[in-house]
């Protein structure tokens, strides 16, 4: 696929406009342009956007292996962004979304509402597959500094 073929995203956009320039290291201003982002990354098999937008504490618990299979088998055919919500400390954001896609066993769809945290002036995915343990008094494993009562326990 050329940079000037439109965005997998559905934005209407070019690749290039849209979804390229994250794939090529610009940071995603905002939690649906992540999603979109990767989304899009599934689609061109970069399994390394994949795994580096992923909140930092899971990254090194990612199959990616399974998740470089799975972006292969599959066919993708749209994302559908529903809504976004921010919430008051402007670090988590939840994405609602539908992503399409086709397989050997035939067409899907993936309806979710996933939780994004701002980390250091950067977007993260959280994996809801990956488990994020610690104590409430802990600190927050998404490193804000704050204790993880005060921060992400609040949203999982
Ligand atoms: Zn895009
Ligand atoms: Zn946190």
């Amino acid at each position: 696929m050329t940079a000037a073929f439109p965005c997998p995203c559905n934005s209407a956009l070019s690749y290039q406009a849209c979804c390229g320039r994250y794939h090529s290291g610009a940071i995603a201003e905002c939690a649906p342009t992540l999603m979109r982002a990767r989304y899009s990354a599934y689609v061109h098999h970069l399994v390394d956007f994949i795994r580096d937008t992923s909140l930092p504490a899971q990254q090194s618990q990612l199959d990616v292996t399974a998740i470089s299979q799975w972006s292969q088998d599959s066919h993708w055919l749209g994302l559908d962004l529903l809504s976004t919500s921010l919430a008051p400390d402007q670090r988590h954001a939840h994405v609602e979304f539908i992503a399409h896609w086709q397989d050997a066993q035939g067409e899907h769809q993936h309806h979710e509402r996933s939780l994004f945290i701002k980390v250091a002036q950067q977007w993260y995915f959280y994996d809801p597959n990956v488990p994020l343990h610690a104590e409430r008094n802990a600190p927050c494993p998404c490193a804000s500094g704050l204790k993880f009562k005060k921060c992400c326990a609040a949203y999982l």
